[in-house]
């Protein structure tokens, strides 16, 4: 087994034969002509028909990739009327009686050259549209059938290099994978390749031209491939492609269906996330929100006290990203056991019952503050929930939207601004359970952390593999409190949803349902199977008569 390694352009996993593609070497003859005319008329219909050409990969990305990919051959096919471009082409053959091919070969290259040496990125990358169009006319003037260059069969395609016109004519439906040796993870070949949801691999140095015909997996998720895999790896990595294919099929099905049963009741499906680099997930998962940003992330991965402007800019970046739809941001839940050493925690005897998440906050105010100010500038960029975790009593609610409004007004009195929000508490605790009447009174929503919920009522250390036997992940204790919980919710106008693991626990979706939930916000990759699951229950039937 031989390993590759290079920048993936999408994840995903491909497994198939290789093709290795070479690109056809064009012989441009350095020979003068006799017959300007003629040469001519070669260069113009070469080029005419590089223009229908490119029209037709617009039309034919257009379909595979989407609008935004499919612009760079509208743009290639204005370039092939540009007055300099073809003054310059036709000097060579009228006054250097040089050939068709010649003079597109050197007046394209020069321009290409114009191109690379200026310093606005995009002006650069322009460079690399004029090779392509040139190629296109070469190929024309040649009589060169690029259509050939993916043979019959299914592959993974390997090739030094791909232009954009190359990458948009390979059919789809026989092509696994792509691997280039050059090439960048933002040019548009990659953008393509993305757009068109095939696994790639740009920068592979290790090509080499003895792969054709051999068997090999793109892995995407690692930025890496394998030649000849050996059995054992390439079965886990089918199973994990079957998975995808799953996956791909289901949001076939329910992209931007609803999350309604059979009899009419809808709910909102969110994803849990652990920090911006998950934004794509949300949104190749038809995510209708993120139910739980875990914002721990920001300390975990920082070794000294995260700034504001820091935490600002991650949850900006979220907010703005998935804008109108809302995301629910929790605050610092450190503690237990997730430590941050900067933090000089105290040890403690059981920090599982000890000073973490809420009470840190609301024993280092200015640490809290920090993070509130962040969140407040960050509501003006679209729609924020702020959520506190481990709420046990209404004084510590108060307490934190005291704290949130002194944040508002200090950044208000500074000018800076500050959007609407929702507000909202995690029922983490058979305390918050106990008062969730009282404490529903004081905010928008409940989010039902099933997780501690389940260690605090049952007295099981979710840490502790070893307790394991003892565990009942559906007690009817845990699932009372839910009810009890939405239920006094319900009472007081705030709405609740679960944000632990049992909100994707398909055994349960319907005791939820029909505890009235309100939301389940889950792991990006279980929305669509939630959606699929809700959408074939009937709750007006009992539920035993449930196919
Ligand atoms: C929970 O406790 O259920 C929860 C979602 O929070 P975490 O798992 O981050 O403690
Ligand atoms: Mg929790």
């Amino acid at each position: 087994m031989q390993v590759a390694t290079g920048k993936s352009v999408l994840n995903g996993i491909a497994i198939g034969k290789v093709k290795v593609y070479k690109a056809p070497k064009l012989e441009i003859s350095e020979a003068l002509i006799e017959d300007v005319e003629a040469e001519l008329a070669r260069f113009d219909a070469a080029r005419e028909k590089a223009i229908d050409q490119q029209n037709a990969l617009y039309e034919k990305a257009l379909i595979d990739a989407g609008e935004d990919s499919a612009e760079v051959f509208s743009v290639h096919a204005m370039m092939l009327e540009d007055d300099d471009l073809l003054d310059a082409t036709k000097e060579i053959i009228q006054t250097q009686k040089h050939s068709a091919e010649y003079a597109t070969k050197v007046a394209f290259d020069n321009q290409a050259m114009v191109f690379a040496e200026m310093d606005d990125p995009y002006m650069k990358e322009r460079a690399a549209d004029i090779y392509d169009i040139e190629q296109a006319v070469l190929n024309n003037l040649f009589g060169i059938d690029t259509d050939s260059m993916q043979g019959t069969e299914p592959c993974i395609l390997v090739a030094r290099d791909l232009t954009p016109s190359e990458t948009v004519r390979l059919d789809k439906s026989l092509l696994l994978g792509i691997i280039t040796k050059e090439g960048s993870s933002n040019s548009h070949t990659a953008i393509l390749a993305r757009s068109m949801g095939i696994p790639a691999l740009v920068q592979c140095a290790d090509v080499e031209e003895d792969w054709d015909g051999k068997d090999a997996i793109i892995d995407g998720y690692n930025s890496c491939a394998y030649v000849e895999p050996t059995a054992d790896l390439a079965s886990s990595l089918k199973k994990r492609r079957d998975e995808d294919l799953k996956q791909k099929a289901l949001l076939q099905e329910l992209k931007g269906a609803d999350n309604t049963t059979i009899d009419g009741t809808t709910i909102k499906v969110y994803a849990n996330i652990g920090g911006p680099s998950d934004i794509g997930l949300v949104q190749q998962n038809d995510a209708g929100g993120v139910g739980l940003f875990r914002s721990e992330f920001v300390y975990l991965n920082s070794k000294d006290y995260p700034s504001e402007d820091e935490q600002f800019n991650a949850y900006r970046l979220a907010v703005e990203a998935l804008a109108p739809k809302q995301v629910i941001i929790r605050t610092c839940d450190i503690g237990a056991d997730k430590q941050v050493d900067y933090m000089n925690m105290e040890k403690e005897e059981n920090p599982a019952l000890g000073v973490r998440a809420i009470r840190i906050c609301l024993t280092r105010k200015e640490f809290f503050k920090t993070q509130l100010r962040a969140l407040l500038r960050a509501s003006a960029y679209g729609n924020l929930g702020i959520m506190f975790p481990m709420i046990i009593s209404k004084r510590e609610l108060r307490e934190c939207k005291d704290l949130l409004k002194e944040c508002e007004k200090e950044l208000l009195e500074k000018g800076i601004k500050v959007g609407t929000y929702s507000l909202g508490i995690m029922i983490e605790t058979p305390a918050a359970v106990m008062i969730a009447d009282e404490l529903a009174e004081e905010c928008d929503f409940f989010s039902i952390g099933t997780n501690d919920l389940t260690q605090y009522t049952l007295a099981i250390d979710r840490q502790n593999a070893g307790l394991d036997p003892f565990l009942d992940i559906h007690h009817p204790a845990v699932l009372r409190e839910i009810k009890m919980t939405i239920d006094a919710g319900h009472r007081h106008g705030t709405w609740v949803g679960i944000c632990g693991e049992l909100g994707a626990d398909p055994a349960l979706t319907e005791t939820f349902l029909r505890m009235g939930i309100d939301e389940l916000s889950v792991n990006p990759v279980s929305v669509l199977p939630l959606r699929k699951l809700i959408r074939g229950l009937d709750l007006s039937k009992k539920p035993e008569d449930q196919e």
